[in-house]
């Protein structure tokens, strides 16, 4: 009795992680990683991309509002930016938590990534 029901709990654990590799496989087939796919986009709206002067456009910056902002400078060539940006038009930055930002967006925070 105790046997079976160890089997049964193994066959779960076994049927549950075989999902979860599939999943993986899936997502990176497609090209999207999981934290990707969980996160929604930053809206321009939301009030601390509005304070930062976020666009997803970093040619529709306000340069009036964000003085700091010189041509050339996108999500895509910042330190803070969690994606490939040859390869992720979405990632993540810590910036803006649980959001992701667009490759050729812009904040006031942006930080030149330093070039290895
Ligand atoms: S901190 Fe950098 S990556 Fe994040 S939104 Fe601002 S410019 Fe984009």
């Amino acid at each position: 009795m105790k046997r079976s029901r160890i089997n049964v709990q193994r066959r779960g654990f076994l049927k549950a992680g075989s999902l979860a590799v599939a999943s993986l496989a899936m997502g990176s087939r497609a090209g999207i990683s999981l934290a990707q796919a969980k996160k929604p986009h930053l809206d321009e709206s939301d009030p601390q991309a509005e304070k930062l002067g976020y666009k997803h456009d970093a040619t529709k910056v306000d340069k009036k509002k964000s003085p700091t902002y010189k041509p050339g400078e996108t999500c895509g060539n910042c330190q803070l930016f969690q994606g490939k940006p040859d390869k992720d038009e979405w990632a993540p930055c810590p910036i803006f938590p649980g959001k992701q930002v667009n490759v050729k967006g812009w904040c006031s925070s942006y930080t030149k990534k330093i070039s290895s």
